[in-house]
């Protein structure tokens, strides 16, 4: 998903790499790649618009940074931006105060409905919740056996009237009104949340019946529906393959039946990714789950930040940034500069400031969680132990201002000094300084090569 956006946008970016300042048309070639790439992408006309000139509105505003240059300046705006078509915040289930909290789900047939609700039901199982799943759709011949199984699959118990119900209860003598019957899906939803009442369930989760196109019929039963069991939530799925389609689909369903929320679903296909981009801000609902394979527990909270990121292909970087503009003041950071594009050495007391600006940006290991490529690496990083920086810190202390400016003059004497100040061996002394010394050859390679460390994705 997403991957032909992604690698267009970070495409653009890179023509933006070291200019030092963007004209009015850098940023306009910019905007017109990215405006093509959004609709290469599916995304629909009026959300494509509205991005584009959010992005040009801003970047020709020209927000004045100290800590990133201009094409990384364009990059973050694009990325706060997208975060704002994606919906903004993330949106948690609004669960009831007291009773169960009541989730209908709608949406066309074949949209993932059914998959969902039992990727739900076992997320909220998970999670401590006592779920029961409720078929309300009677539509398709096979769909309540369907639901049946994916509750199977996810431990979770259904509620099937047309076999009496879960658990060998009988819904009509406990339910009863007048003449519905087992093929009323109304009836059935009705019944379905009176019985998790009775028995104290805490969620009760609504299959309804789709179509494969909109229809008037399909809109007035999920309406009903809505109206007889005043959901907490009405998640609305759609298929995120649905392409340019996305737009027309998601309005039917608000206007007919109005939802709370949105599920992207089949979100780990290829699909080019316009209804992702597209549903939030059309309807003005959240996006609030991405289902992500045929399995029960392929199922994720819909964070729009954590998206952007995804699709700029940038991990969580720009927190980092701006942590780093947060703990770096201005001269600092320009110090720093000078030191990484003069001549000088990187020395013991450049060292102690940055572990120290770090320090104030946060934990060692959130930080580095925020790097790109960081999910794979998921195991070392957490194996990492944050301790170690404590004693690296407290060797460092232990030398003299000479010996924290000329490393290389460090002996055998200085060492076995430096390990007993601070209360460590001489190996892991001996280890820090040779460490140290990579560091600063690296570093120098680096000045020679040009070019910064560490910001894989970002242009500059
Ligand atoms: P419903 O008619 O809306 O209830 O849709 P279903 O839940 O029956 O899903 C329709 C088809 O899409 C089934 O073959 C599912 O296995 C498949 N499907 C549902 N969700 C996903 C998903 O997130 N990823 C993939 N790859 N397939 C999915």
């Amino acid at each position: 998903m997403f991957n032909s956006l992604s690698d267009r946008l970070t495409a653009t970016f890179t023509n933006l790499r070291g200019k030092g300042r963007l004209t009015e048309s850098d940023i306009n070639s910019t905007i017109r790649d990215i405006r093509m790439a959004l609709l290469d992408a599916d995304v629909a006309l009026p959300v494509v618009k509205q991005f584009t000139r959010g992005v040009r509105e801003r970047a020709l505003g020209a927000e004045v940074s100290q800590a990133l240059n201009p094409g990384q300046q364009v990059v973050k705006i694009v990325n706060e931006e997208l975060v704002e078509i994606l919906g903004g915040q993330t949106r948690r289930l609004n669960m009831a105060k007291s009773g169960p909290t009541v989730i209908m789900l709608a949406g066309l047939q074949g949209s993932g409905k059914t998959t969902f609700a039992g990727k739900l039901a076992r997320r909220l199982r998970d999670e401590g919740h006592f779920p029961v799943l409720v078929a309300a759709d009677l539509q398709r011949p096979n769909a309540v056996r369907q639901l049946e199984v994916v509750g199977e699959r996810a431990g979770v118990p259904v509620f099937s009237p047309e076999r009496g119900n879960e658990g060998g209860h009988d819904a009509v003598s406990e339910n009863a009104e007048g003449t519905r019957s087992y093929g009323d899906p109304v009836w059935v939803a009705q019944a379905g949340v009176n019985q998790a009442k009775l028995r104290q369930y805490d969620v009760v989760i609504v299959d309804t019946a789709g179509r494969l196109a909109v229809d008037e019929n399909l809109m007035q039963q999920a309406a009903d529906i809505r109206e007889a069991i005043n959901p907490h939530e009405v998640l609305f799925v759609i298929d995120a393959m649905i392409g340019q389609a996305a737009i027309e689909t998601a309005t039917a369903f608000q206007d007919g039946v109005d939802f709370t929320g949105v599920v992207l679903s089949k979100l780990d296909g290829d699909a080019r990714g316009g209804a992702a981009l597209s549903v939030a801000s059309i309807t003005g609902r959240p996006i609030m789950y991405a289902s992500t394979g045929e399995g029960v527990k392929d199922i994720e909270v819909f964070h729009p930040d954590r998206m952007a990121s995804r699709i700029l292909d940038m991990g969580d970087v720009l927190t980092l940034i701006e942590q780093a503009e947060r703990a770096f003041d201005k001269r600092q950071a320009a110090e720093m500069a000078r030191k990484f594009s003069g001549g000088e050495d990187f020395t013991f007391d450049d060292f102690l400031q940055q572990m120290s600006a770090i320090k104030k940006m946060g934990n060692i290991k959130g930080l580095l969680g925020m790097m790109p490529g960081m999910g794979q690496m998921r195991d070392q990083l957490n194996a990492l132990d944050e301790r170690e920086f404590d004693r690296v810190e407290a060797i460092v202390h232990s030398m003299t201002p000479f010996e924290r400016n000329n490393p290389k003059q460090i002996n055998g004497s200085r060492r076995a000094r430096i390990a007993r100040g601070s209360g460590v061996s001489v190996s892991e002394v001996n280890q820090l300084l040779e460490r140290f010394g990579q560091a600063q050859k690296m570093m120098r390679q680096l000045k020679n090569g040009g070019g910064m460390p560490g910001m894989p994705g970002m242009p500059g």
